[in-house]
């Protein structure tokens, strides 16, 4: 059995760290907000006070938060990972960020003589709830299997995807395409009810036919189709807005510095946009929906 540290309580990081309890580790959490602290205690997992609390003797530390400048503030705090690390732990983090940010992660790692691994997932709160999360790796080939078996108790299926970054550059590939398919379901659903068809039978149709994508089998966009869509839930996040804006920006960031035009991907940050503008970026992502509505209301 292993002692995680675990830094970042929220949507995914807290069914990500039950399933570690599940299956017997330690894990000692830290997170800012007293809400996400409350819950993963709920699930077993011991709540510390601070960074060095939770690290304290731990074989693996992950973190799970909203985007780079977090990551790297946690790591970089006086009294955050790496004050705190030593040689025997394996750090991962699990976030979506940027390349930049995961670049400096690993420099910083090799230059303290310490270990590092770009880990992050998909599949969504389902998908961590379920521990079938895909995970991508990115690292020294010498960390990928203590990698893997500190992950296996939340992972369905775990990838190498090559050295440092490249856990991290593939997952920012996944999400464009991700959010470009929740583009799709979102207009092929509107579509399909000015065209006068009943949601849940085309949602049937499109499932074993050329339209079916992850965003579609999971998000889609309408009330009384599919039970794991926020759409039954007023639209509460599972996957929020301006996380989805962080991710799509991330691929155009990308885009740019290799010289890449994608207009799909661009078409969907405006959208995201358009919500944040609104005050609904805490709101979830498959919401893109209100903006396809003449007058908003879904
Ligand atoms: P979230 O906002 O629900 O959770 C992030 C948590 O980090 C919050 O509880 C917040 O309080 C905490 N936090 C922020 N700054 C902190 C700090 N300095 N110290 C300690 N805790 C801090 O976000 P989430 O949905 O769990 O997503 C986390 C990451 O995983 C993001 O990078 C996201 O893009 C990625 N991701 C999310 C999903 C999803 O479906 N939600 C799927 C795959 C990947």
């Amino acid at each position: 059995m292993s002692t995680y540290a675990w830094i970042g309580l929220g949507n995914m990081g807290g069914p990500m760290t039950a399933n570690l309890v599940n299956a017997g580790h330690t894990v000692r959490g830290y997170d800012l907000n007293p809400q996400a602290c409350t819950a993963a205690a709920e699930t077993g997992v011991q709540i510390s006070d601070s960074i060095a609390h939770a690290m304290a003797g731990a074989d693996a530390v992950f973190t799970m938060l909203p985007k780079g400048e977090h990551v790297r503030a946690v790591y970089e705090a006086q009294d955050g990972v790496w004050a705190n690390a030593t040689a025997q732990m394996l750090l991962l983090d699990s976030s979506t960020v940027d390349i930049e940010s995961s670049r400096t992660l690993h420099d910083e790692a090799t230059a303290r003589g310490l270990s590092f691994v770009d880990a992050p997932v998909s599949g969504g709160i389902s998908g961590a709830a379920d521990a079938t999360l895909a995970f991508m790796l990115g690292g020294a080939p010498e960390l990928m299997e203590r990698a893997q078996e500190l992950i296996s108790p939340m992972s369905g299926k775990i990838i190498v995807a090559g050295g440092p970054t490249s856990g991290i550059a593939a997952k920012i590939c996944n999400n464009m395409m991700l959010f470009i398919d929740l583009m799709a379901s979102a207009e092929g659903s509107q579509l399909a009810d000015k065209l006068g068809l009943d949601p849940k039978v085309f949602w049937e149709i499109a499932s074993v036919s050329s339209g079916r994508s992850w965003a579609q089998q999971t998000w889609y966009p309408v009330p009384d189709v599919i039970a794991t869509a926020a759409a039954n839930n007023n639209f509460e996040a599972t996957f929020r807005v301006d996380l989805a804006r962080k991710d799509v920006g991330l691929a155009l960031d990308a885009g740019v510095m290799t010289g890449l035009d994608l207009p799909a991907a661009a078409l969907a940050s405006e959208h995201f946009d358009r919500l944040i503008d609104e005050g609904l970026g805490d709101k979830d992502c498959s919401l893109i929906v209100k903006n396809l509505v003449p007058d908003g209301k879904v």
